[in-house]
């Protein structure tokens, strides 16, 4: 996975899928009070063309409704806590290009400073 492999090679270290974490994100970098989450745009209803609207029946719509009240549930929680939570779409970060965008990000809310490292 990009965003894993990133944080890897940058050494950052990170905790995924914490238990008794709430929302249990995708990854925690408890250092810098940073959440990372990287949300399937189908699943977290992004609204892209990526989570079209299904003909499903009324029970999936209210689970992926209930997925999305709850990722903005736990944001809240999190932040109001004074962690910095960032929410990244599966979408946004499939080609280079976006992924490059999404690691600059990355990098401007860590301030790694590269230069002081090598
Ligand atoms: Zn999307």
């Amino acid at each position: 996975m990009k965003v894993k492999n990133f944080l890897i090679n940058n050494n950052i270290i990170f905790e995924s899928h914490l238990p008794n974490f709430p929302g249990r994100p995708d990854f925690v970098i408890r250092e810098k009070k940073m959440i990372i989450n990287v949300n399937g745009c189908f699943w977290h209803q992004h609204g892209c063309a990526h989570s079209n609207t299904p003909k499903f029946g009324s029970s999936l719509w209210t689970q992926l409704n209930n997925t999305k009240t709850k990722d903005a549930i736990n944001r809240i929680f999190h932040e109001s806590r004074g962690w910095n939570v960032l929410d990244l779409w599966e979408c946004s970060i499939m080609d280079d290009q976006g992924f490059h965008k999404i690691s600059n990000l990355i990098n401007n809310t860590l301030k790694i400073d590269y230069e002081a490292r090598s």
